[in-house]
């Protein structure tokens, strides 16, 4: 490891736990911002010029396949989102405001806190109040936020095109960032193929007997209402929902708390963020899982998806270096949390630790089964359109409608154009979702396999995931984990295969 590279580790650390820190009380609902500007300015020799090219040169001179290569690229793919993000702070920082403090008017007058939108849209059981409540969102959206995310996007390409590492910023996601776009989107275009008559099918069905809907009125909102199946929430009983995960973790040989460095948030409190999730503020020594309760079935699978995170992060070993620890392939911590999001599609696990028996089981898993096909089918979409939005090849002015067509066409849903902007993950994280979707299908086979169909209790599972992958951080790379673990590459074939034994159950 050259001198440059043990530099920037020791610089990069200190950084990353003190933004990690002011995230996670802003989210909590601890502090009311985020002082990213200053966060940056006292870090500057972690972000300078000197960093970036000291990652640059280490990446480009190490011996292709070697370990100084592998933490180079990670150290190199955090200068570039780092460098990226400090130019873009400030749009950073109009953007968390502007989510804590927007207000939507209705046509009718009413007024609501911009945070309570999608909680509220999923609620509405009347369908005009629904579509009411989603046309004012996406106006306010188009018009407010839309303008914040366009040019934040711009200057983040800007930036990586200045900086130099590839010829476009497409490549300089594939090679530094190690998420290989064009293969997947090779893999989404065939999935929606594979899978539009599948779709087309439970939509029709689904629409008309929960909702009164047809097809071909569908709107995005009405997605929303679907997924929120609030008439199983009985099985779900907010009491339960954190002693529940807790016993299946013991059961499966975990500590829930990785011996004291995770800390569960679960309570209610003002200013607390609606979305869940994870922060590792030190790792792995203090990780926190922060849940705003909303009810029902929904918590669940958020807690579990957080809880993989959380025990990820709290299970690495210390010694791994900064970059395995902090940086890498997300595709992995995603694909760790939907490992234990997605026991909410398992019999057996729903059996054992939730209420739902009989014949509301079965409802229950087919209709997971269509809300997994709908959500991979839009998250295709997603990135197909990402790469429309980053590629340069649509005009600017063709965007939003081909946003809308591309998300409409995939999903069965009308979207509107007023998203363009407002749903993009930043840097392709869409892809990570993807190949986390791919990784936790090899992942449950494989422990099947070696643990039984409930592995999730079978006390040996818990410290092989532990040993075996917790502990190795994010050294290695989706694609390199299923082969490494399983010898098999990411595909969406089980995927498709276990939706379809979703269906018949
Ligand atoms: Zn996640």
């Amino acid at each position: 490891m050259s001198d440059a590279l043990a530099r920037l580790r020791r610089l990069g650390e200190p950084f990353m736990q003190e933004l990690s820190r002011a995230q996670w009380m802003v989210g909590a609902g601890y502090a009311s911002e985020i002082d990213l500007r200053g966060i940056y300015a006292r870090h500057a020799a972690a972000l300078s010029d000197d960093s970036l090219a000291a990652a640059r040169e280490a990446w480009r001179d190490a011996a292709p396949g070697s370990e100084e290569q592998r933490s180079a690229r990670s150290l190199l793919d955090w200068q570039l989102e780092a460098q990226a993000s400090r130019v873009t702070a400030e749009l950073e920082e109009r953007e968390l405001a502007w989510d804590a403090s927007a207000v939507i008017t209705l046509d009718d007058g009413r007024r609501l806190p911009y945070q309570r939108a999608a909680i509220e849209i999923a609620n509405a059981t009347d369908r005009a109040e629904r579509l009411r409540l989603d046309r004012a969102r996406a106006a306010l959206v188009a018009r407010e936020l839309a303008p914040i995310r366009r040019e934040r996007f711009d200057r983040e390409r800007e930036v990586v095109a200045k900086l130099d590492v590839a010829p476009t910023y497409i490549d300089a996601i594939e090679q530094v960032s190690a998420l290989p776009l064009r293969s997947l989107a090779g893999q989404c275009e065939a999935f929606l193929r594979d899978t539009a008559d599948m779709s087309r099918e439970l939509l029709a069905h689904s629409l008309k007997r929960q909702l009164g809907v047809e097809v071909e009125d569908a709107q995005r909102s009405d997605g929303l209402a679907l997924s929120r199946a609030a008439e199983f929430d009985a099985a779900f009983p907010p009491s339960d929902l954190e002693p529940a995960i807790r016993r299946q973790l013991r059961e499966m040989g975990l500590d829930p708390e990785a011996g004291g460095h995770i800390i569960f948030d679960t309570a209610e409190r003002e200013g607390k963020r609606s979305r869940a999730f994870c922060a590792s503020v030190r790792i792995p020594e203090e990780v926190y899982l922060v849940l705003r309760p909303h009810g029902g079935a929904s918590d669940w699978q958020t807690l579990l998806h957080e809880a993989g995170h959380s025990l990820h992060f709290g299970n690495m070993s210390a010694a791994l270096p900064f970059e395995h620890r902090w940086l890498g392939d997300n595709s992995v911590t995603e694909g760790y949390a939907m490992l234990f999001d997605h026991r909410m599609q398992d019999a057996g696990w729903l059996r054992r630790y939730s209420g739902l028996r009989g014949a509301d089981l079965s409802r229950f898993l087919r209709r997971a089964a269509f809300g997994e096909l709908r959500f991979i089918r839009r998250y295709c979409a997603k990135l197909l359109y990402e790469l429309d939005l980053h590629g340069g090849e649509v005009p600017a002015s063709q965007l939003p409608s081909r946003y809308a067509e591309r998300l409409s066409e995939a999903t069965g849903f009308r979207y509107s154009p007023d998203d363009a902007y407002a749903d993009v993950d930043p840097r392709f994280y869409v892809g990570r979702y993807l190949q986390a979707w791919q990784l936790q299908a090899i992942l449950a086979t494989e422990l099947t396999e070696q643990f039984n169909d409930d592995w999730w209790r079978n006390p040996s599972a818990g410290p092989w995931l532990r040993d075996v992958l917790f502990a190795e951080g994010q050294r290695e790379t989706a694609g390199e984990l299923a082969q490494r673990v399983a010898g098999r590459d990411l595909t969406f074939a089980p995927l498709i295969a276990d939706i379809e034994r979703l269906i018949e159950s």
